[in-house]
């Protein structure tokens, strides 16, 4: 992304690239900023005004063309741009992540699993291996030097309990985004950016407006 681009720009982008995604699903070629505003029960100035980020134009009473509006967000998001992530914990969670085929489309690649269960070691999910968690830092040494890459962002679905430590661990391993799926709030150097991932506070804040 060359742009700064707020959060919640980005998180409405998303939304818009959802919904062309199903234009192309049903062969419709154009949606005008009108419709993605009623679909999104939102003002359609605020689409125009997002779309004009992408430098994309919509031709007057007909909209935008959707395949050329969906390349241009994936464009400005950065969709094309693989980023490799870790996955520290195969539970539930963590395993439902892992198989969440969509988000490769979006620019994240799963590269490994973590856990401390010796019944998971050595098991794939979606095609991943689950690692035990002695070796991360030799998997995210491997993955620099061997596969060229570096992996700088984890998601963390361990139980809270384990959080914290994990989270030392992944510093330790020059991680530098941590998605964190548990309730634990982390405690971890400047330089590394956690985003926590609240479903609870979502779900209050939706119930209570
Ligand atoms: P889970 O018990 O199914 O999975 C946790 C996994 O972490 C297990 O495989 C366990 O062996 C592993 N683990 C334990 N300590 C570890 C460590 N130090 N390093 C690496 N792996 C370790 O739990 P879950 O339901 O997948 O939830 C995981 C986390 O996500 C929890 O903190 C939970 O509160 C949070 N969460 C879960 C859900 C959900 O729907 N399941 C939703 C929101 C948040």
């Amino acid at each position: 992304m060359s742009v700064p681009i707020s959060g919640k720009v980005i998180k409405r982008l998303t939304l818009y690239h959802h919904i062309l995604s199903d234009c192309l699903l049903k062969a419709k070629e154009y949606i005008s900023s009108q419709q993605i505003a009623e679909l999104l029960k939102i003002d359609d100035s605020q689409v125009r005004k997002d779309i004009a980020l992408c430098a994309a134009s919509g031709k007057t009473n007909v909209g935008y063309n959707a395949p050329e509006l969906k390349k241009a967000i994936e464009q400005l998001l950065g969709f094309q741009a693989q980023k490799a992530a870790f996955i520290l914990g195969a539970g539930n969670l963590g395993s439902a992540l892992a198989k969440h085929a969509d988000f490769a489309d979006y620019g994240l690649d799963i590269a490994a699993l973590f856990d401390i269960d010796p019944a998971k070691i050595d098991r794939l999910i979606n095609g991943k291996k689950i690692y035990p968690l002695s070796e991360l830092h030799h998997v995210a040494t491997h993955e620099q030097l061997v596969n060229k890459r570096r992996v700088e962002i984890a998601i963390l679905t361990v139980p809270a309990s384990a959080a914290q430590k994990s989270a030392e661990l992944l510093v330790q391993a020059q991680i530098k985004y941590i998605w964190n799926f548990t309730p634990t709030i982390l405690s971890v150097p400047d330089s590394v950016r956690v985003c926590n991932e609240n479903l609870v506070g979502n779900f209050l804040e939706f119930t209570n407006n």
